[in-house]
Protein backbone atom coordinates (compact mmCIF):
# COMPACT_ATOMS: atom_id res chain seq x y z
CA UNK A 1 0.00 0.00 0.00
CA UNK A 2 1.61 3.35 -1.32
CA UNK A 3 -0.70 6.51 -1.88
CA UNK A 4 1.74 9.16 -2.64
CA UNK A 5 2.18 11.99 -5.12
CA UNK A 6 5.54 12.88 -7.22
CA UNK A 7 5.96 16.67 -7.29
CA UNK A 8 8.17 18.66 -9.14
CA UNK A 9 8.72 21.06 -12.16
CA UNK A 10 8.56 19.70 -15.89
CA UNK A 11 10.76 18.26 -17.05
CA UNK A 12 12.58 17.14 -13.55
CA UNK A 13 12.02 13.26 -14.30
CA UNK A 14 8.41 13.00 -12.83
CA UNK A 15 7.31 10.73 -15.96
CA UNK A 16 10.60 8.54 -15.54
CA UNK A 17 10.37 7.89 -11.86
CA UNK A 18 6.94 7.04 -12.31
CA UNK A 19 7.62 4.51 -14.09
CA UNK A 20 9.58 2.39 -11.74
CA UNK A 21 7.74 3.35 -8.93
CA UNK A 22 4.63 2.09 -9.65
CA UNK A 23 6.62 -1.13 -11.11
CA UNK A 24 8.02 -1.83 -7.67
CA UNK A 25 5.38 -0.67 -5.34
CA UNK A 26 2.60 -2.26 -7.63
CA UNK A 27 0.13 1.24 -7.65
CA UNK A 28 -1.67 2.49 -10.88
CA UNK A 29 -0.15 5.67 -12.28
CA UNK A 30 -2.34 8.22 -12.31
CA UNK A 31 -1.05 11.41 -14.75
CA UNK A 32 -3.20 13.80 -15.55
CA UNK A 33 -1.10 15.14 -18.63
CA UNK A 34 -1.60 12.09 -20.22
CA UNK A 35 -5.24 11.35 -19.37
CA UNK A 36 -5.52 14.63 -21.34
CA UNK A 37 -2.99 13.80 -24.33
CA UNK A 38 -5.00 10.32 -24.27
CA UNK A 39 -8.54 12.75 -24.68
CA UNK A 40 -6.75 14.63 -27.49
CA UNK A 41 -5.24 11.82 -29.20
CA UNK A 42 -9.04 10.47 -29.72
CA UNK A 43 -10.69 14.18 -30.42
CA UNK A 44 -13.41 13.83 -27.26
CA UNK A 45 -14.79 17.22 -25.72
CA UNK A 46 -12.22 16.98 -22.56
CA UNK A 47 -9.48 16.81 -25.27
CA UNK A 48 -10.33 19.87 -26.86
CA UNK A 49 -11.06 21.89 -23.63
CA UNK A 50 -7.48 21.20 -22.27
CA UNK A 51 -5.40 21.45 -25.21
CA UNK A 52 -5.64 25.24 -25.86
CA UNK A 53 -4.61 25.78 -22.38
CA UNK A 54 -1.59 22.62 -22.62
CA UNK A 55 -0.44 24.57 -26.49
CA UNK A 56 0.18 27.93 -24.37
CA UNK A 57 1.97 26.19 -21.28
CA UNK A 58 -0.96 27.16 -19.14
CA UNK A 59 -2.83 24.91 -16.25
CA UNK A 60 -6.49 23.15 -17.35
CA UNK A 61 -8.81 25.15 -14.85
CA UNK A 62 -8.87 23.44 -11.57
CA UNK A 63 -12.02 21.87 -11.24
CA UNK A 64 -11.79 20.10 -14.54
CA UNK A 65 -8.84 18.57 -13.62
CA UNK A 66 -10.17 17.46 -10.13
CA UNK A 67 -13.28 16.04 -11.56
CA UNK A 68 -10.81 13.89 -13.66
CA UNK A 69 -8.10 13.22 -11.12
CA UNK A 70 -11.08 12.23 -8.37
CA UNK A 71 -13.12 10.40 -10.78
CA UNK A 72 -9.87 8.51 -11.18
CA UNK A 73 -9.13 7.75 -7.71
CA UNK A 74 -12.30 6.14 -7.23
CA UNK A 75 -11.60 3.12 -9.55
CA UNK A 76 -11.47 -0.33 -8.11
CA UNK A 77 -7.32 -0.45 -8.83
CA UNK A 78 -6.38 2.89 -6.42
CA UNK A 79 -8.06 0.92 -3.49
CA UNK A 80 -4.66 -0.40 -2.31
CA UNK A 81 -2.47 2.61 -3.61
CA UNK A 82 -1.88 4.74 -6.41
CA UNK A 83 0.97 7.49 -7.51
CA UNK A 84 -0.12 11.02 -8.82
CA UNK A 85 2.18 12.65 -11.27
CA UNK A 86 1.33 16.04 -12.17
CA UNK A 87 -1.63 16.22 -9.64
CA UNK A 88 -2.51 18.26 -7.84
CA UNK A 89 -0.73 21.13 -9.56
CA UNK A 90 -2.00 24.24 -7.65
CA UNK A 91 -2.92 24.70 -3.39
CA UNK A 92 -7.27 24.68 -4.20
CA UNK A 93 -6.37 21.29 -6.41
CA UNK A 94 -4.37 19.87 -3.01
CA UNK A 95 -6.69 21.42 -1.01
CA UNK A 96 -9.77 19.49 -2.74
CA UNK A 97 -7.68 15.90 -3.02
CA UNK A 98 -7.07 16.44 0.83
CA UNK A 99 -11.01 16.68 1.09
CA UNK A 100 -11.36 13.84 -1.21
CA UNK A 101 -9.17 11.55 -0.08
CA UNK A 102 -10.83 12.37 4.16
CA UNK A 103 -14.65 11.59 2.67
CA UNK A 104 -12.63 8.26 1.68
CA UNK A 105 -10.81 7.57 4.91
CA UNK A 106 -7.64 7.42 3.18
CA UNK A 107 -4.64 9.92 3.33
CA UNK A 108 -1.41 10.51 1.77
CA UNK A 109 1.90 8.68 3.27
CA UNK A 110 4.33 10.50 1.43
CA UNK A 111 4.77 13.32 -1.01
CA UNK A 112 7.96 12.71 -3.33
CA UNK A 113 9.55 16.55 -4.52
CA UNK A 114 11.55 16.01 -7.51
CA UNK A 115 14.36 18.68 -7.49
CA UNK A 116 16.34 19.72 -10.60
CA UNK A 117 17.41 23.27 -11.53
CA UNK A 118 16.44 25.88 -14.18
CA UNK A 119 18.68 25.64 -17.16
CA UNK A 120 18.84 21.65 -16.43
CA UNK A 121 14.90 21.09 -16.87
CA UNK A 122 15.22 23.35 -20.03
CA UNK A 123 18.28 20.78 -21.68
CA UNK A 124 15.76 17.85 -20.78
CA UNK A 125 12.46 19.16 -22.07
CA UNK A 126 12.95 20.93 -25.27
CA UNK A 127 15.67 17.47 -25.53
CA UNK A 128 12.57 14.93 -24.87
CA UNK A 129 11.16 12.55 -27.12
CA UNK A 130 8.25 10.23 -26.78
CA UNK A 131 7.14 7.06 -29.03
CA UNK A 132 3.56 8.21 -30.49
CA UNK A 133 2.72 4.88 -30.54
CA UNK A 134 3.65 3.28 -26.33
CA UNK A 135 4.19 6.89 -24.77
CA UNK A 136 8.16 5.53 -23.88
CA UNK A 137 10.36 8.47 -23.55
CA UNK A 138 13.90 9.52 -24.99
CA UNK A 139 16.35 12.42 -24.51
CA UNK A 140 18.00 13.12 -27.80
CA UNK A 141 21.07 13.76 -25.65
CA UNK A 142 21.20 12.25 -22.49
CA UNK A 143 19.27 8.82 -23.80
CA UNK A 144 18.83 8.43 -27.39
CA UNK A 145 17.11 5.60 -28.89
CA UNK A 146 19.06 3.14 -30.65
CA UNK A 147 17.76 3.64 -34.48
CA UNK A 148 16.47 7.61 -34.73
CA UNK A 149 13.22 8.56 -34.86
CA UNK A 150 12.51 5.16 -33.63
CA UNK A 151 11.26 3.64 -30.59
CA UNK A 152 13.54 0.92 -29.09
CA UNK A 153 10.61 -0.89 -27.81
CA UNK A 154 7.80 -1.20 -30.22
CA UNK A 155 9.78 0.27 -33.20
CA UNK A 156 6.59 3.37 -32.75
CA UNK A 157 7.68 7.22 -34.60
CA UNK A 158 9.39 9.03 -32.04
CA UNK A 159 7.73 12.77 -31.49
CA UNK A 160 8.32 16.05 -29.92
CA UNK A 161 5.36 16.66 -27.52
CA UNK A 162 3.65 19.97 -28.76
CA UNK A 163 3.87 21.60 -25.52
CA UNK A 164 7.72 20.91 -25.10
CA UNK A 165 8.99 23.44 -27.64
CA UNK A 166 10.77 26.44 -25.96
CA UNK A 167 8.23 29.43 -25.45
CA UNK A 168 5.90 26.89 -23.91
CA UNK A 169 8.60 25.22 -21.95
CA UNK A 170 9.79 28.72 -20.41
CA UNK A 171 5.95 29.46 -19.43
CA UNK A 172 5.30 26.45 -17.66
CA UNK A 173 8.20 26.04 -15.99
CA UNK A 174 7.05 29.98 -14.95
CA UNK A 175 3.69 28.77 -14.26
CA UNK A 176 5.05 26.25 -12.20
CA UNK A 177 7.04 28.51 -9.94
CA UNK A 178 3.86 31.08 -9.24
CA UNK A 179 1.21 28.01 -9.35
CA UNK A 180 3.01 24.74 -8.17
CA UNK A 181 5.80 25.55 -6.08
CA UNK A 182 3.21 26.74 -3.14
CA UNK A 183 2.63 23.13 -2.92
CA UNK A 184 5.95 22.08 -1.60
CA UNK A 185 5.02 24.73 1.58
CA UNK A 186 1.57 23.19 1.55
CA UNK A 187 2.75 19.58 2.41
CA UNK A 188 5.59 20.84 4.64
CA UNK A 189 2.80 22.09 6.59
CA UNK A 190 1.28 18.35 6.78
CA UNK A 191 4.25 16.69 7.48
CA UNK A 192 4.90 13.90 5.08
CA UNK A 193 7.02 15.36 2.28
CA UNK A 194 10.69 14.14 0.79
CA UNK A 195 12.82 16.44 -1.48
CA UNK A 196 14.89 13.99 -3.48
CA UNK A 197 17.51 15.20 -5.94
CA UNK A 198 16.38 14.57 -9.47
CA UNK A 199 19.61 16.30 -11.45
CA UNK A 200 21.47 12.80 -10.92
CA UNK A 201 21.30 9.73 -12.43
CA UNK A 202 17.35 8.08 -12.76
CA UNK A 203 18.98 4.95 -11.12
CA UNK A 204 20.30 7.14 -8.27
CA UNK A 205 17.44 9.15 -7.89
CA UNK A 206 14.79 5.93 -7.73
CA UNK A 207 17.30 4.96 -5.16
CA UNK A 208 16.77 8.12 -3.07
CA UNK A 209 13.02 7.80 -3.46
CA UNK A 210 13.07 3.93 -2.52
CA UNK A 211 14.64 4.79 0.74
CA UNK A 212 12.51 7.83 1.77
CA UNK A 213 9.23 5.56 0.71
CA UNK A 214 10.70 2.74 2.87
P1 LIG B 1 2.29 17.07 -17.79
O1 LIG B 1 2.26 15.92 -18.71
O2 LIG B 1 2.08 16.66 -16.35
O3 LIG B 1 3.50 17.93 -17.96
O4 LIG B 1 1.02 17.99 -18.14
C1 LIG B 1 0.90 18.60 -19.41
C2 LIG B 1 -0.10 19.74 -19.35
O5 LIG B 1 -1.39 19.25 -18.97
C3 LIG B 1 0.20 20.84 -18.35
O6 LIG B 1 1.11 21.80 -18.84
C4 LIG B 1 -1.20 21.43 -18.12
O7 LIG B 1 -1.60 22.24 -19.20
C5 LIG B 1 -2.08 20.18 -18.15
N1 LIG B 1 -2.21 19.60 -16.78
C6 LIG B 1 -1.81 18.36 -16.37
N2 LIG B 1 -2.09 18.18 -15.08
C7 LIG B 1 -2.68 19.32 -14.64
C8 LIG B 1 -3.16 19.76 -13.38
N3 LIG B 1 -3.10 19.00 -12.28
N4 LIG B 1 -3.70 21.02 -13.31
C9 LIG B 1 -3.77 21.80 -14.39
N5 LIG B 1 -3.32 21.46 -15.59
C10 LIG B 1 -2.77 20.23 -15.74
Amino acid sequence: MLRTILLGPPGAGKGTQAVRIVEKYNIPHISTGDIFRENIKNGTELGKRAKAYMDKGELVPDDLVIEIATTRLLEDDCKDGFLLDGFPRTVYQAEKLDEFLKAHDSKLDIVIDLEVGEEELMRRITGRRVCKNCGATYHVVNFPPAVEGKCDKCGGELIQRDDDNEETAKNRISVYKDQTEPLIGYYEKSGNIVHVDGSISPENTFDQIVKAVD
